[in-house]
């Protein structure tokens, strides 16, 4: 299979060859980029391999542009990095290598292309395109990876307990891909996932997170997730997950799966949003319903306080999984701590202050907790799920009046402390806040509306009833 008329599309793989044959460097597009060639995924990153010095070789492809081509070389690794407009160039020579059993770190080696295809994660991700002038754009493909991907099928090229346990983050990568492709895992090479599932304990949770997170961010997650769970790599990382599988059953009586439940969640949102911090609401929504889980003869099984314990569990797995603990983590708190809330609102009878409580909670998060919400209704009974959206319609709309009416859900407060300060001759001190709070909570309990002037009557109210004066007369 010949790939030349691809790569005349785009300039830049001439003046590579240019520059290898200047060299004397057997050269070619390796890996992930001509993976996705033949997928017809375009792609920007592109990784050259030679026989030879991939440093080199970058140096000199740099000199045949018109333009600065900023050059990046790790020399440690032995590879250079080239930036060309929107395209990122990696060059490196061919190698072999193998990982200590004991150790993460490689020892590698000079080695032939063949050697280099061989030591790589998948059939895949092991073909390479020549660059040379004898067969410019043939296929090398030893593994015969154009056939997998025709299978649809993520397979390692050598036995694979080789390939895994020379590095164990393959093993990640290898559900990674399948999610990505919506590919299948050869039944060798699962069967090696489930008996070197525990070598994951050696690679770092960076690593991990990194392959977790392109799971996340697939359009139908559950897949990796089922995945991840049947080949028991998720036990290595994320027990609290794991913790949630499973039926409990008494007298007849028993609770759904939380795992599948909250992996339906999970895919629920991703039609609607990209967005991966809301995506881990959905993980983590009901982590601790195992925790909370009660029967009760009379109503059953019951997970009370899950959504206050869930949210108190959240920076412990965002620590351990080395996910950012900024703004970040705390948003997917909140929604985890508010994900009952707007059902609460669904009862006709519902009070605008309740209204007004669950937007000056959530604030700008409101519109992803009920996306939340919606994608929280999992029964298999149309009739139902259709009723239950509809009344979180009929809570949006209520939402908005009340919005638009008393403006909670960025709330400022209408009375600043300077200005009680300086009305009652005062220093900062506790009495203020304590001033502010009832101010808030008259606004909130709908008392007073959210305006300065009611504001301020209703804080001379409360100053004299703690016997403070006002210095100037107003
Ligand atoms: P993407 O860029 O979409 O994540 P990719 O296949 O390009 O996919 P990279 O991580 O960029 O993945 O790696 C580029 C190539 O390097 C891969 O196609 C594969 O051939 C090889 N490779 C990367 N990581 C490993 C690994 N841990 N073990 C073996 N080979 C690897
Ligand atoms: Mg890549």
């Amino acid at each position: 299979m010949n790939f030349k008329a691809q790569l005349d599309q785009i300039e830049l793989f001439e003046k590579v060859a240019q520059a290898a044959e200047k060299l004397g460097l057997k050269t070619y597009v390796v890996g992930g980029y001509v993976r996705d060639l033949v997928l017809g995924r375009p792609s920007k990153d592109i990784d050259f391999t030679c026989v030879g010095s991939g440093i080199q070789l970058a140096q000199e492809v740099a000199k045949y542009f018109d333009q600065h081509v900023p050059l990046s070389v790790f020399k440690n690794f032995g590879t250079a990095m080239l930036k060309l407009d929107d395209w990122e160039l990696e060059f490196v020579g061919a190698r072999k290598e193998s990982y200590r059993s004991d150790s993460r770190k490689p020892i590698v080696e000079d080695g032939t292309l063949e050697e280099d295809l061989e030591r790589r994660d998948f059939t895949i991700n092991a073909m390479a395109i020549s660059l040379n002038r004898e067969d410019y754009g043939e296929l090398i493909d030893p593994f015969d990876g154009l056939g997998d991907i025709r299978r649809k099928t993520i397979k390692t090229p050598l036995e694979p307990n080789i390939t895994f346990s020379d590095d164990p983050l393959r093993m990640l990568r290898a559900v990674r891909f399948a999610a990505q492709l919506n590919f299948d895992i050869d039944a060798d090479t699962f069967f090696a996932l489930s008996e070197n599932a525990a070598r994951l304990q050696i690679i770092s949770a960076e690593r991990i997170i990194d392959e977790v997170n392109k799971i996340v961010r697939t359009d139908k997650p559950s897949y990796g997730f089922k995945l991840l769970f049947a080949s028991k790599l998720l036990h290595e990382f994320f027990p609290e997950m794991v913790e949630l599988q499973g039926v409990d059953s008494v007298d007849d009586k028993s609770h759904k799966d939380n795992f599948y439940h909250t992996l339906q969640v999970l895919d629920n949102v991703s039609k609607v949003s990209d967005d991966l911090w809301l995506r881990w609401a959905a993980i983590l929504h009901d982590i601790a319903k195992p925790a909370t889980k009660r029967f009760n003869p009379k109503a059953g099984w019951t997970f009370h306080g899950h959504e206050d314990k869930g949210a108190k569990m959240t920076p412990g797995i965002f620590r351990r999984l080395k996910l950012p603990m900024d703004e970040r983590m705390k948003y997917v708190q909140k929604l985890v701590r508010l994900h009952l809330r707007p059902i609460a609102l669904v009862k006709d009878e519902v009070t605008d202050s309740a209204l007004r409580r669950l937007l000056f909670d959530a604030g700008d998060a409101i519109e992803d907790l009920m996306k939340l919400c919606r994608a929280d209704v999992t029964s298999k009974n149309n009739k139902k799920v259709q009723k239950y959206l509809d009344n979180f319609d009929k809570v949006d709309q209520k939402l908005k009046e009340v919005e638009e009416k008393d403006q909670v859900r960025n709330f400022q407060p209408p009375i600043s402390g300077e200005e009680i300060m300086e009305t009652f001759g005062i220093s900062p001190s506790k009495v203020v806040g304590e001033i502010k709070e009832e101010i808030k909570e008259a606004i909130l309990e709908g008392k007073i509306s959210n305006n300065p002037e009611e504001a301020r009557k209703l804080m001379f109210e409360i100053a004299s009833q703690k016997g403070l004066n006002p210095i100037k007369s107003v």
